[in-house]
């Protein structure tokens, strides 16, 4: 099962989190049939978006996460909610299969832009927006971080995979700062995470909590409950039909006169909607 460990350090001064999401890269994978290339990038920023989605506390606030580059594998589209359930999906899943050995980089491009929407069901969600650094992910995260949500902070993401291109483990480490944080702490931190270079290797051998403990123990920490990542969709059909009168009557009945029915897909779980001219009119009805 996938989990999310975290742990104050120094009485509240910063904050470090450790997850392995692996069972989630998996699932996200079968749903959307990525190359190793594209898989490694996905999973990587999925690490991210459930980090970032575990600290919702409420029902109905939502995640949304745009990582649009010029890399191979277009844009992608991750969405959170509370208790780190995500869900994503990537416009060219199959990008670079001929190469699995590619750079992450290479997936997402260099020159793009990060984009995030925190709608904690006020009138107006949070929005944060950076440019990407390098396309690495955990860069271009940590980048985000500092500059938009004013949090320095340190990343290090990794996706394993064993010898036949399946998905070993996936998950990584944020460290941020809370309130009172100094640059010393911040510095010190930075350079434990910055020794991260191997995380598909450690997340893969060491549990979140194994590799907090080893690294982090030696601070005054205090661990957090755990929380446990996994990927979900929330599609349904009251839904799709929702969407569908947002179209309008004039609009659904055209489409059901050029098709016989009215055919939705849902991207981030691949699930299929059909309605047809019955259904249609009930919905108008
Ligand atoms: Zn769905």
């Amino acid at each position: 099962m996938d989990i999310l460990n975290r742990s104050i350090l120094f009485g509240g001064k910063a904050i470090v989190s450790a997850l392995d999401i692996t069972d989630t890269a998996r699932r996200a994978r079968e749903i959307h049939g990525f190359s190793v290339a594209a898989a490694r990038a996905f999973g990587k920023a999925l690490t991210l978006a459930a980090f970032m989605s575990a600290g919702f506390k409420d029902l109905g606030n939502k995640l949304t996460v745009i990582l649009d580059g010029d890399g191979a594998g277009g844009r992608m589209v991750f969405a959170g909610r509370e208790g780190a359930k995500v869900r994503g999906y990537m416009e060219h899943p199959d990008c670079l299969a001929e190469r699995p050995d590619a750079k992450v980089s290479e997936v997402v491009g260099k020159d793009g832009t990060l984009a995030v929407i925190k709608d904690f069901g006020l009138k107006e969600p949070y929005n944060g927006y950076s440019r990407l650094v390098n396309g690495s992910i955990d860069a271009d995260f940590a980048f985000y971080f500092t500059q938009s949500e004013q949090l320095p902070s340190a990343v290090a993401t990794g996706v394993k995979f064993d010898g036949d291109g399946g998905i070993a483990a996936a998950g990584g480490v944020i460290v941020q700062p809370m309130p009172g944080c100094t640059d010393e702490i911040l510095v010190m931190l930075e350079d434990i995470v910055r020794d991260f270079t191997d995380m598909d290797e450690r997340i893969a051998a060491y549990t979140p909590q194994q590799i907090i403990d080893d690294r982090f123990g030696h601070f005054e920490k205090s661990d957090l409950a755990p929380v446990y990542p996994a990927y979900e969709c929330d599609c349904s059909r009251e839904r799709v039909a929702a969407a569908i009168k947002l179209l309008g009557n004039a609009e659904a009945e055209s489409m059901i006169c050029e098709a016989g029915k009215i055919e939705v897909g849902c991207d981030f779980c691949g699930k299929k909607y059909i309605f047809d001219a019955d259904d249609v009119r009930k919905i108008f009805g």
